[in-house]
């Protein structure tokens, strides 16, 4: 049997990434679910110590979950570009480096690419997002909802819409990258958003 949030219902969003954190509280706001940030409860950031998104979703909802009493939903989720073997990966956030700094982070996934004599052009190069989302609750148990998207990178980067590689990704069947596309237009086609529909489906249905 489905475990199902209801309406109205309190939800620990388990992340403290500022762009996340308004993605997915646009996504939950129109289920009337009461979405509130772990960092607002005053709840810490565990280490990522899982070697996938999902074992490091998880591992970051059930600390949510455990620390507040109440379901906890994570995201965790990167760039994975085909040439590098899927990296960053579950590194994306690390690479960016302690400032955070994806201008400095995207520099280097096109450097590691010219290190490989990969151009940027005629292809470009291969890359996907990917999101892992976990619903803990306080008990234990966990789901774990997972969506990709497919596409291609571009440089130099382009827009400031979004957050993190986003103006260095166009996705399949678009020109603009995610960067320059407006946030409505992303939520129908993001790795985010295809894992949100999952979790929807077997938790708000
Ligand atoms: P983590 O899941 O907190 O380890 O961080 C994942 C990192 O992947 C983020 O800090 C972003 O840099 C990157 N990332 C994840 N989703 C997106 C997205 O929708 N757009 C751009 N970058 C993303």
């Amino acid at each position: 049997m489905q475990r199902k949030l209801t309406r109205g219902g309190r939800l620990v969003v388990a992340s403290h990434n500022p762009g996340k954190l308004r993605e997915i509280g646009e996504l939950v706001r129109p289920f009337g679910l009461d979405a509130v940030s772990a960092g607002t409860l005053g709840v810490s950031e565990p280490d990522e110590t899982e070697t996938t998104f999902a074992g490091n979703a998880r591992l970051k909802a059930l600390h949510s979950a455990l620390a507040t009493g109440l379901p906890a939903l994570s995201d965790d989720s990167g760039l994975e570009v085909e040439v590098l073997g899927g990296d960053p990966g579950i590194y994306s956030a690390r690479w960016a480096g302690p400032a955070k700094d994806f201008t400095f982070a995207m520099r280097k996934v096109q450097e590691a690419l010219a290190e490989r004599g990969v151009t940027m052009a005629d292809p470009a190069p291969r890359a996907n997002f990917t999101a892992a989302l976990c619903l803990a609750w306080p008990d234990g148990e966990t789901q774990v909802f997972e969506g990709r998207v497919f596409g291609h990178l571009v440089w130099p980067p382009r827009g400031s819409k979004g957050f993190g590689y986003d103006p260095m990704f166009v996705a399949d069947g678009e020109t603009l990258t995610f960067g320059e596309m407006e946030p409505g237009k992303k939520h129908e086609i993001s790795h985010r958003a295809r894992a949100f529909k999952l979790f929807v489906d077997a938790c708000l249905g």
